[in-house]
């Protein structure tokens, strides 16, 4: 299938999906496809790698989005076109308070236009550089929101596989978003592509076995780590060393940290070489660390 043709399929989906219109209303939405021409283009929110991000308003609901506008030329010269494809798939398919929802997608002669959900503040890795290290409630409240999109994910057969504090954004009370599901597979068997980001890869990933799920898992105890003490785990000077200390599973805490004992066991139960040993999500949002810290309503205000 050629972009175009999953580009034309792709519908008015949104407002049926946001203000839950009466049917006939959206019956007569879901005949008709988005255009520039809906939209009210605002400030931009951001650069990626292919294009740029900017605030939109839908202009008949006044529905505010995120719209990223992604160069069809960038994506044929880097071959990304299937990457492109099954991103926006998949993203489209989820729905859960913790993952950010794409509404749809159109597209012109050079562009392509995904309708995203906007997230006021923007990537948790600006505020965690901004803070350093996050404290152990707030740690705590994106972890347990972050296991519970991952669980809902999994469920759909659905493994991220890129997890980092660049594709988890926030909203206006701060609640965590999965975004960017351009390295995510759905699949209920093993995988061998090796991806992800070099300080998140699994050792499954890094000795290039099949792995499965269960390298989500392993990512979220870097991010625990990361969030605590504002680095990942297995930083080093070079990738070649950062690859043999995930190997080893050479894990440590500084002295000088003030992270507690409850934190460091989650950690350790995640950070496991034997993938079928970690700690499983559902057993993660019931270990102490969770119970204690998370705030149940999943908003982190400061
Ligand atoms: P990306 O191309 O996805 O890497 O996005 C580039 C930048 O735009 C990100 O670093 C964010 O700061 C911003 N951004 C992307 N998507 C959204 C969104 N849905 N809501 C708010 N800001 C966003």
């Amino acid at each position: 299938m050629s972009s175009t043709s999953i580009l034309h399929s792709q519908t008015r989906k949104m407002v049926s999906q946001t203000q839950e219109p009466n049917r006939r209303k959206e019956e007569e939405q879901s005949s008709r496809k988005w255009s520039l021409q809906d939209f009210d283009i605002g400030k931009p929110l951001g650069k990626g790698k292919f294009g740029r991000v900017y605030l939109a308003r839908e202009k008949k609901s006044k529905y505010m989005v995120a719209l990223k506008v992604i160069f069809k030329e960038q994506i044929e010269k880097y071959g990304l076109h299937n990457q492109l494809r099954r991103e926006m798939e998949i993203q489209s398919s989820l729905s859960h308070p913790n993952v950010l929802r794409l509404f749809g997608w159109f597209h012109d002669g050079q562009r392509i236009f995904l309708i995203l959900e906007y997230a006021h503040r923007g990537e948790l890795y600006r505020e965690l550089r901004k803070s350093g290290h996050l404290s152990e409630e707030q740690a705590a409240t994106y972890f347990a929101s972050l296991t519970r999109a991952l669980a809902y994910c999994h469920n759909q057969y659905v493994i991220h596989r890129d997890i980092k504090p660049e594709n988890l954004l926030l909203d206006f009370e701060g609640r965590l978003k999965i975004a960017d599901f351009g390295w995510s597979v759905q699949s209920r068997s093993k995988r061998h592509t090796m991806c992800g980001t070099l300080d998140y890869l699994a050792p499954e990933m890094v000795e290039n076995r099949a792995h499965d799920y269960a390298v989500d898992n392993w990512t979220l105890g870097v991010l625990c780590y990361e969030f605590l003490l504002g680095v990942p785990p297995f930083e080093a000077e070079s990738q070649t060393d950062t690859f043999k200390r995930i190997m080893k599973v050479d894990l440590s805490f500084p002295p000088t940290s003030h992270v507690s004992a409850e934190a460091k066991n989650l950690i350790n139960l995640l950070l496991v070489k034997d993938s079928t040993k970690r700690l499983s999500l559902q057993k993660i949002m019931k270990h102490p660390w969770i119970i204690k810290n998370a705030n149940p309503t999943g908003t982190c205000m400061d």
